[in-house]
């Protein structure tokens, strides 16, 4: 777990090794049920670890993160960013959900099983999460990693943050591109991109980046729209 000790300690995150043993434990878990069910792509324990562990780390010195106690990660599959997250900070409370109901089963599972007590996953779309009162604009923090482009992740996202809050959007490529494309939707659901945070993990060159957008004024009731429209026509 050298690469993960590494990102906790440049993050000034603290660790010990209880903590480590539960991240070592949950990667096994989540590759065992990867032989019969379909979560990651990533199968290499060390590019596991980078990959989705310490990259999911990179929020953490934002005050968008460091001000939040209600966290909710949309489109989490096998619990990436919130679970890592959830380890390093169990004061916080982490929402994480997937449309598809037998991941969220396997992280109910996995998380009960190594005492991760602060996150609780949920099945269902996000365009019909965001419209239930009990999670619209309900959420200090939104995290979404690689679910949909940022017009469309942007009404599945910001709908459930609160006026005041960040949602947070992890990127690898095309974030220029995809920043022009998203900006009417990104102000029409109520929010302003504040900052563009760049990062590499390691020895990878691939640049990451985390897009910071403040969410200043309430999201118009229209939006979310129906489940599958902000995919099939995103705001422009
Ligand atoms: N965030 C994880 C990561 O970075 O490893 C998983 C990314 S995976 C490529 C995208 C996930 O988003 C899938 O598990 C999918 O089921 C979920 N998803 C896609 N559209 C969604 C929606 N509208 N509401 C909730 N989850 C959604």
């Amino acid at each position: 777990m050298d690469q993960l000790k590494t990102t906790l300690d440049q993050l000034s995150i603290p660790w010990d090794d209880s903590k480590i043993a539960t991240f070592e434990q949950y990667r096994k878990s989540i590759l065992e049920w990867n032989e019969k069910v379909n979560l990651t792509a990533v199968k290499d324990p060390e590019e596991f670890e980078r990959k989705h562990f310490a990259d999911s780390l990179f929020v953490v010195g934002h005050p968008g993160f460091q001000n939040a106690s209600t966290i909710i990660d949309v489109g989490t599959g096998a619990g990436f960013p919130g679970v890592p997250l959830a380890i390093c900070f169990p004061e916080k409370k982490f929402v994480l959900l997937d449309s598809v109901q037998k991941k969220i089963r396997i992280l109910q599972l996995v998380t009960e099983e190594l005492g991760i007590s602060n996150v609780k996953p949920i099945s269902g779309r996000a365009e019909d999460l965001a419209r239930d009162p009990a999670h619209r604009e309900n959420y200090d923090l939104c995290l979404s990693r690689a679910v949909a482009n940022l017009a469309t992740l942007s009404e599945y996202c910001l709908p459930f943050v609160a006026v005041g809050g960040y949602f947070a959007a992890y990127k690898t490529e095309s974030v220029n591109a995809e920043q022009d494309e998203a900006g009417s939707a990104i102000r029409r659901l109520g929010g302003r991109l504040e900052e563009v945070i760049t990062y590499v993990v390691d020895d990878t060159i691939i640049n990451h980046n985390i897009l910071w957008i403040n969410k200043w004024k309430a999201t118009p009731k229209e939006y979310p729209r129906k489940a599958g429209t902000p995919s099939r026509d995103p705001i422009r």
